[in-house]
């Protein structure tokens, strides 16, 4: 994504324009590697320090908070971010751990064992991200609209109509 497409994206969710903010987003929209907040920092910086690692942590916070990255947890590891927001399941490899993004429509043939591109699968998990009863219910008593997918906010109500 060209930098001006990513002001936009920034303005558009109510975030001023900042350096740490750009670079961050740019990293992350230019790469499909799932990195965990510790990469993020070291790509950042890989041309000389220009972000320390509580201001790569709070860009992130920032960006999760307003939608435009989500932030994923595989297994027991640190939490990975992903600027990638249409809808896609993810592929963690049991040799390496490394991320791999799974088109959606793939998904309903993933169950015979193999992706159309080959990849191997062994088991399914399906994460739906969304809010508990409990808190479902704290969240409407807030008047809080609910966000259609595939916008994807982090604590966002997601709700389906049943046709009834
Ligand atoms: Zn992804």
């Amino acid at each position: 994504m060209a930098p001006p497409a990513l002001e936009c994206l920034l303005r558009a969710r109510g975030l001023r324009v900042t350096e740490p903010r750009l670079a961050v987003l740019a990293y992350l929209a230019g790469t499909d590697r799932h990195p965990t907040a510790e990469e993020v920092e070291s790509a950042v910086n890989a041309a000389g320090p220009v972000l320390s690692r509580a201001s790569v942590y709070n860009v992130l916070h920032a960006l999760v908070d307003v939608g435009l990255v989500t932030g994923l947890s595989v297994k027991d590891g640190p939490v990975r971010y992903d600027a990638h927001l249409g809808p896609h399941h993810h592929l963690v490899c049991r040799g390496c751990g490394r991320v791999e993004d799974v088109e959606w429509k793939d998904f309903a043939v993933a169950e015979r064992g193999v992706l159309p591109d080959g990849r191997a699968v062994r088991t399914l998990f399906l994460t739906l991200d969304g809010l508990c009863t409990g808190c479902g219910e704290k969240e409407e008593g807030r008047g809080e609209a609910a966000s259609p997918l595939p916008s994807r906010r982090p604590g966002d109500a997601q709700r389906f109509s049943t046709g009834t």
